[in-house]
């Protein structure tokens, strides 16, 4: 079975926390994205999945198996680069078939699995080639088909398509998406980009600062994040922030901006300091939503589907995703509103979420 189980898992550098306890189960099969900023710990993290850094303290289990003092190629485990590491004087079907071939697999079984691969990536036509003849998209396939070959139970990426250009690092996605789709392998992928998580992702694992700070579905982690950070890391453009103190049901903000909140669920007491977020996308042009505002248009950002609105209310700027048909105007005011349940509530002191 290739489920992972990561327990009270510590990493240091010397007084340096790295990795702070960590918790987290992985079912066998499913596909988890870890991402965060840089910086808070992802690569440590798999790297300690994989054997190549030493655990701190805590546990790693893959299946019933506790593998925290197992060599790498004990661990049954194959790990996707962001710098493909191929062996640049093999050729494909060399780089393919070499874990097979230190396996001592036959070699008519190892070139059937080889070309098996191949065509599932739909690299055949590569086979005799060596990967300074590929381009970089053709080389992120040979490492992803050099560790499906291997049929490890789990498999590990690191930023696998961080080299590509945009248009390839879409196409890859899909594909790896679609490859679990076949195999059902469980996945560990590390990412710094949300997009990449929400895509390809059953489960999200937030992580900041070595600390995780919220676990759930694409739609658990868009739709209620736990905390600020998530809100703003999850969601582009990313979601806008007001701070305000509640008073008679109404949040007001900075600069005598004032949110009528009076049909918003969970509102805290009088009094409290609260951060209001609202995601650019949830910001409709004209009153009526539920809650109303005005704001001044800053910029105008058209993006053919969508248009980007950067509108001034009080100090704070907010970003509003429009119909491209309510052509905003720069300088002019305009009336904008949001539903009540569209918007997040979160605590100023601790910025958790409050409902
Ligand atoms: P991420 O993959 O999320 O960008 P990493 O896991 O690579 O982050 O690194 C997490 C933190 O650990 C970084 O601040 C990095 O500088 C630090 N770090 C990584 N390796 C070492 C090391 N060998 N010695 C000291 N600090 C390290
Ligand atoms: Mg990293």
């Amino acid at each position: 079975m290739g489920a992972v189980s990561f327990r009270k898992l510590n990493k240091s550098y010397g007084s340096l926390r790295i990795v702070k306890d960590l918790d987290l189960e992985i079912a066998d099969g499913e596909f988890v994205v870890l991402v965060g900023p840089s910086g808070c710990g992802k690569s440590t993290t798999l790297r300690m999945l994989a054997g190549l850094e030493s655990i701190t303290s805590g546990e790693v289990r893959i299946g019933d198996t506790v593998v925290n003092d197992l060599q790498p190629r004990q661990r049954d485990i194959a790990m996707v680069f962001q710098d493909y590491a191929l062996y640049p004087h093999k050729t494909v079907r060399e780089n393919l078939g070499f874990s097979l071939k230190v396996r001592g697999v036959p070699r008519a079984e190892a070139d059937r699995l080889i070309e098996e691969v191949a065509a599932m990536l739909g690299i055949g036509h590569l086979l005799d080639r060596r990967p300074g003849q590929l381009s970089g998209g053709q080389r992120q396939r040979v490492a992803m088909g050099r560790a499906i070959v291997r049929r490890p139970q789990v498999f590990l990426f690191d930023e696998p398509l961080s080299n590509l250009d945009a248009q390839l690092r879409g196409q890859v996605r899909t594909e790896i998406k679609k490859l679990h789709q076949a195999l059902r392998t469980t996945i560990l992928y590390v990412t710094h980009d949300q997009v990449e998580a929400m895509t390809l992702a059953d489960r999200i694992v937030i992580l900041r600062g070595g600390v995780i700070e919220q676990v759930g579905t694409p739609d658990q982690v868009y739709n209620s994040p736990a905390s600020v950070f998530v809100g703003g890391f999850i969601g582009a453009p990313a979601m806008n922030f007001l701070r305000g103190r509640i008073e008679a049901g109404q949040a007001r903000c900075a600069d005598g901006v004032t949110l009528d909140l009076r049909q918003v669920a969970g509102v805290p007491a009088e009094g409290q300091e609260v951060i209001i977020g609202l995601r650019p996308e949830h910001i409709r042009a004209g009153h009526g939503a539920g809650v109303d505002f005005a704001a001044t248009v800053q910029v105008v950002e058209p993006l053919g589907a969508d248009t980007l609105a950067h509108v001034g209310i009080g100090d704070a700027v907010l970003t509003a995703r429009l119909d491209p048909k309510t052509h905003p105007q720069t300088g002019s005011r305009i009336a904008l509103s949001i539903a009540p349940g569209d918007l997040h509530l979160f605590d100023a002191r601790t910025e958790q979420a409050l409902r």
